[in-house]
C-alpha cells in the first residue's frame, strides 16, 4: 500500500503566546515538535506497512527547519520525507495549506490512503485534512479512533477497490464507517501508542538527508498566486492575547431569587440579549 502521512512541525505549547504589539506568535525559547495527534498518524501508517507492506512518505509544509519533523518520522520508520518549502508558501491560511499539500500528494501518483493528525495543536483548526481530501476528491473519515480493518486493492481484481473500515468518535458515541480506499483519515490519540524513533535510523536520518526531498512551488506546479498569504482568502486583522479577568461573586438567595438575578444581570451586560427575552425564566 502507498501511505502518505501529513505531518506539521508545531510549536512545543498549547499556549501560544503572541508579542502584543505584532500579534507575531512568539518562538523564541519555544522548543519545535512534531504535532502530536500526526505521531499517532504515523505509528498507524507504520503499522499497516508492518502488515500489508508498501511504502510510508511524510509530507509536511513548513520552513526549512520542519525538516526536523520528517527526520523524526523517518527514525521512526517511514521511508521518506518530503518538505514542501518555499517562500511563496509563506502566510498561507488552511485553504492555501491544504492545496499546496494536495498538489504534493497528486505529483506522487497513486496514493492509496493518506492518514494525518485530527488537528494541530497551534492553528488547532482540524480544517487540513477535510479540505485536503476535499481538494483530491477522495472519501474521508475523521475523528478515527480505531482502524477495524483494512482490505487493500487487490491488483488481480482491478474493478475491486480496497476498503478501509473505522471507528470515529463523536459527541456523544461511536460511529462505525467503510470507506472505499484511496481514502484520508484524520486520526486522535485514543487510536494507538506512537512508537520512538529507532536511534540508528534517526542517526542516519539526521546525517544524510537522502531520504528527504525538499519541493518548491514550481515542483509541485502551482502558481505562486494560488499560495502562501497570497492564494488565502481569509487574513488576520488582528491577533492577540484575550486578556481573563475572573470576579468571583456568589448570589445569595432562594434559586428562584438566584435564578431571576442572574437572569436580569446577563440581560444588563449583554445588549444582545435584551428584547430576546420576553419576562423571567419560570
Ligand atoms: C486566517 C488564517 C491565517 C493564517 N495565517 C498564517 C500565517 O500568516 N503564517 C502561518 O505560519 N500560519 C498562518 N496560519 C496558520 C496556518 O494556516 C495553519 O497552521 C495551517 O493552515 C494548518 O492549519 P491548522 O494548524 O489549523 O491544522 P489542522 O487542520 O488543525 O491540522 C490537522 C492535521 O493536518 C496536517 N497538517 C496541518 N498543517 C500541516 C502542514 N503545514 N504540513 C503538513 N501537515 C499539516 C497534520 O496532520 C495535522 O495534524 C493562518 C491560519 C488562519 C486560519
Amino acid at each position: 500500500m502507498k501511505l502518505v502521512v501529513l505531518v506539521k512541525q508545531v510549536p512545543n505549547t498549547t499556549r501560544v503566546k503572541l508579542d502584543p504589539k505584532t500579534g507575531n506568535l512568539i518562538r523564541e525559547g519555544l522548543e519545535s515538535i512534531v504535532n502530536p495527534d500526526d505521531l499517532h498518524a504515523l505509528e498507524a501508517a507504520l503499522g499497516i506497512k508492518e502488515e500489508t507492506g508498501g511504502t510510508v512518505t511524510a509530507l509536511s509544509m513548513g520552513p526549512p527547519q520542519a525538516v526536523d519533523a520528517l527526520t523524526q518520522a523517518i527514525g521512526m520508520g517511514a521511508d521518506k520525507g518530503i518538505l514542501l518549502c518555499d517562500r511563496a508558501f509563506a502566510g498561507a491560511d488552511t485553504w492555501a495549506t491544504s492545496l499546496t499539500l494536495s498538489r504534493a500528494i497528486r505529483k506522487l501518483g497513486e496514493v492509496d490512503l493518506i492518514i494525518c493528525g485530527h488537528q494541530a495543536i497551534d492553528g488547532d483548526t482540524a480544517q487540513i485534512g477535510p479540505q485536503v481530501a476535499d481538494w483530491l476528491g477522495l472519501a474521508q473519515a475523521t475523528y478515527v479512533k480505531e482502524i477495524e480493518h483494512l482490505t487493500p486493492a487487490d491488483p488481480d481484481k482491478p474493478g475491486k477497490p480496497g476498503e478501509i473500515i473505522v471507528k470515529r468518535r463523536l459527541e456523544n458515541g461511536v460511529e462505525r464507517l467503510a470507506c472505499q480506499l484511496p481514502a484520508l483519515v484524520t486520526v486522535i490519540k485514543e487510536l494507538n501508542q506512537p512508537r520512538y524513533a529507532h536511534m540508528e535510523r534517526l542517526i542516519t536520518a539526521c546525517t544524510d538527508k537522502a531520504d528527504i526531498l525538499v519541493w518548491n512551488a514550481a515542483d509541485i506546479g502551482v502558481n505562486t498566486c494560488d499560495v502562501g498569504l497570497e492564494g488565502s482568502n481569509t487574513h488576520v486583522i488582528k491577533t492577540f492575547t484575550p486578556n481573563f479577568k475572573r470576579q468571583k461573586e456568589i448570589l445569595e438567595g432562594s434559586r428562584q431569587e438566584v435564578v431571576a438575578e442572574l437572569f436580569d444581570r446577563l440581560k444588563k451586560s449583554d445588549t444582545t440579549l435584551s428584547g430576546k427575552f420576553q419576562g423571567r425564566p419560570s
